[in-house]
C-alpha cells in the first residue's frame, strides 16, 4: 500500500470545498493520504512548527503523565502554579491503596524567585512535603522557568535525599526543550534511578513487569488478572496503581512486556542492557491484540508449557463470552466511518483492527509522537484513501473529519471539544475515561460506549459541521 502528500487545496466534498483550511507549509509532509502503489513517506519525530497549535502535549506533560499514577510517591512540579493545574490528576489513574499522586504539589514560583531563583523555595517545600506525608519517594519536576532561570534541581535533590533518606529524583522535564517524547525519556530516567535499588526476595521464574500501562480505569487490574490466571507472577506495573518499592525490585522479572511502547520502550531498552531483561511490545486493546500480548508472554516461558494450557483456555473462554455480545452492536456500526488521533501510534494499529471488528472503516489515523517505523506500519494497514497525520492540529483535523464524513471520531481531551462541535461521535480514549477499554472485557465496553454515542439521538440537534461551515473553527 502506498501514500502520497495532500495537495494544499485537495477538496472531495461540497462542504470542504467551501472551508478548506490550508495545511500548513512546513507541515505538509506531515499530511499524506493512503494510495495504493505509491510510497510517499510520512515525515515525523519533528518539533512542532510554531504557531501551528499543535495537540501535542509538552516536554513536561510527557514526564508528568508517565510518572503520575506512582501512587505511593510525592510529585512536586518545580514552576509556576499554572503548569501543575494543566497536570492535576491528569490521568485520574486509580490506586488500590495511597492515594498521594492525586495532589498537584508546586512550588509557585513568582516573579521574585525568577529573579533570584527557586533553588531555597524548592528544598523547603519538599523538607516540609516529606516530613508531613512521608511518601516512598518525590519526583521533582522542572518546568520551562526553571530551565530558563537554571535551577539546579539535581543539586537540590541529591541534598533532600541525604538528609530525608528517601529517593529525591530530578525529573529533566523544561516544557521547551523537545517534544512529549522527550518528557517520557526523563520520566524513564527518573524510573531507571529507582529499578535496580529493591530486594528481589521471593521473585518466581515465570514473572514480568508491566509496562506502559497507566491505570487510567482499572485496565491494569484486567490485565494483571489475566496474567496470574495463566500463572505468570506480576512484579510491578509501570506505572499504573504503581508503588516505589515494586519498581524498585522490578530488576528481578525475567521480562518485560511493554504497552504504550512510544512512553516506556526506551526504559525496556536500557533494562535489557542493564539488567537483561528481554521485552516485548504488546497492545491490550482489541482481540486480537489481547490475545497476541497473552500468548507473547507463555511463549516466552515456553520451559513451562503449563503457562500455554491455562493461556488457550483463557482467551477462549473470554473470546466466547465476548463475539456473541458483539454482534448487535455490530450490525448498527456496520460501515461508519472513523477517525482516530492518538499520543502513540502503537495504540492507533490496535484501534483500527478494534473497529474493523465492528465492521467501521477508519478514514483518519494519526498521532503526536508516532516514529517512522509505526507510520510505516499504519500506511500498511490503512485502506486507500485514509488520511494519516503526525503532529495535527484542530484545523487539519477537524478539515479531514469533514472531508472524509466521519462518523466517530476516537482520541483524548483535546479532540473531544472538536467532535461535539462538529457535531460528531466521539469515544474517549485517553486520560478522561472512566470505563476500562483494555482487555476482552475492555473491548465489549469500547464497543458499547462507540455504539452509543455514534447512535445517540442527540445528533439531530448538532447538525454535523456545522461549526465549520459557519467559519466558526473547533
Ligand atoms: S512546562 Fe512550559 S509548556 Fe509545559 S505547561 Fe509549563 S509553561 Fe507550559
Amino acid at each position: 500500500m502506498g501514500s502520497r502528500n495532500l495537495p494544499n487545496q485537495q477538496s472531495t466534498a461540497m462542504t470542504a470545498e467551501r472551508i478548506n483550511p490550508p495545511i500548513l507549509a512546513e507541515r505538509r509532509a506531515q499530511v499524506v493520504e493512503v494510495v495504493a502503489g505509491e510510497t510517499t513517506k510520512l515525515a515525523c519525530e519533528r518539533h512542532s512548527v510554531a504557531g501551528a497549535v499543535s495537540q501535542r502535549a509538552c516536554v513536561f506533560c510527557g514526564s508528568r503523565v508517565v510518572l503520575y499514577p506512582i501512587a505511593d510517591a510525592l510529585h512536586i512540579v518545580h514552576g509556576p502554579v499554572g503548569c501543575a493545574v494543566y497536570t492535576w490528576d491528569i490521568r485520574g489513574s486509580l490506586s488500590s491503596g495511597p492515594e498521594l499522586h492525586r495532589n498537584s504539589f508546586s512550588t509557585d514560583l513568582r516573579e521574585l524567585d525568577v529573579v533570584y531563583g527557586g533553588e531555597k523555595k524548592l528544598r523547603a517545600c519538599l523538607l516540609e512535603l516529606i516530613a508531613h506525608y512521608r511518601p516512598k519517594a518525590a519526583f521533582v519536576y522542572a518546568t520551562c522557568i526553571v530551565g530558563i532561570i537554571g535551577d539546579d534541581i539535581g543539586a537540590v535533590c541529591r541534598k533532600v535525599a541525604e538528609e530525608t533518606g528517601i529517593p529525591v529524583l530530578p525529573v529533566h522535564s523544561e516544557g521547551f526543550k523537545g517534544t512529549k517524547k522527550d518528557g517520557y525519556r526523563a520520566a524513564c530516567d527518573a524510573l531507571s534511578r529507582i529499578i535496580g535499588t529493591g530486594d528481589t526476595g521471593g521473585i518466581l521464574p515465570h514473572s514480568i513487569n508491566i509496562l506502559g500501562e497507566f491505570n487510567l480505569a482499572g485496565e491494569a487490574w484486567i490485565i494483571r488478572r489475566y496474567y496470574e490466571r495463566m500463572g505468570v507472577q506480576v512484579v510491578s506495573t509501570m506505572t499504573g496503581d504503581g508503588r516505589v518499592d515494586e519498581i524498585a525490585r522490578a530488576h528481578g522479572a525475567r521480562l518485560n512486556v511493554v504497552q504504550c511502547s512510544g512512553s516506556m520502550t526506551a526504559l525496556a531498552k536500557r533494562m535489557e542492557e542493564e539488567h537483561g531483561i528481554p521485552f516485548r511490545r504488546v497492545s491490550y486493546f482489541g482481540i486480537e491484540d489481547m490475545a497476541k500480548a497473552l500468548y507473547d508472554v507463555a511463549e516466552f516461558f515456553a520451559d513451562a508449557p503449563a503457562i500455554m494450557d491455562r493461556t488457550r483456555a483463557l482467551v477462549g473462554e473470554e473470546v466466547n463470552a465476548l463475539l456473541p455480545a458483539l454482534e448487535p452492536l455490530r450490525r448498527d456500526l456496520a460501515g461508519k466511518k472513523a477517525a482516530i488521533y492518538v499520543g502513540g501510534a502503537f495504540k492507533a494499529f490496535s484501534l483500527i483492527k478494534a473497529l474493523r471488528l465492528l465492521d467501521m472503516t477508519v478514514v483518519l489515523a494519526g498521532s503526536q509522537t508516532g516514529g517512522p517505523e509505526d507510520y510505516e506500519r499504519l500506511r500498511e494497514m490503512c485502506d486507500p484513501g485514509t488520511v494519516l497525520v503526525d503532529d495535527a492540529n484542530p484545523v487539519e483535523l477537524s478539515r479531514f473529519i469533514v472531508e472524509k464524513g466521519v462518523d466517530l471520531f476516537v482520541g483524548g481531551v483535546k479532540e473531544r471539544p472538536m467532535a461535539y462541535k462538529l457535531g460528531v461521535a466521539f469515544c474517549d480514549h485517553n486520560h478522561e475515561r472512566k470505563i476500562a477499554l483494555a482487555g476482552f472485557a475492555g473491548m465489549l465496553n469500547f464497543a458499547r460506549e462507540v455504539h452509543l454515542s455514534v447512535t445517540s439521538p442527540v445528533w439531530r440537534f448538532a447538525p454535523r459541521f456545522e461549526a465549520m461551515e459557519s467559519g466558526d473553527r473547533p
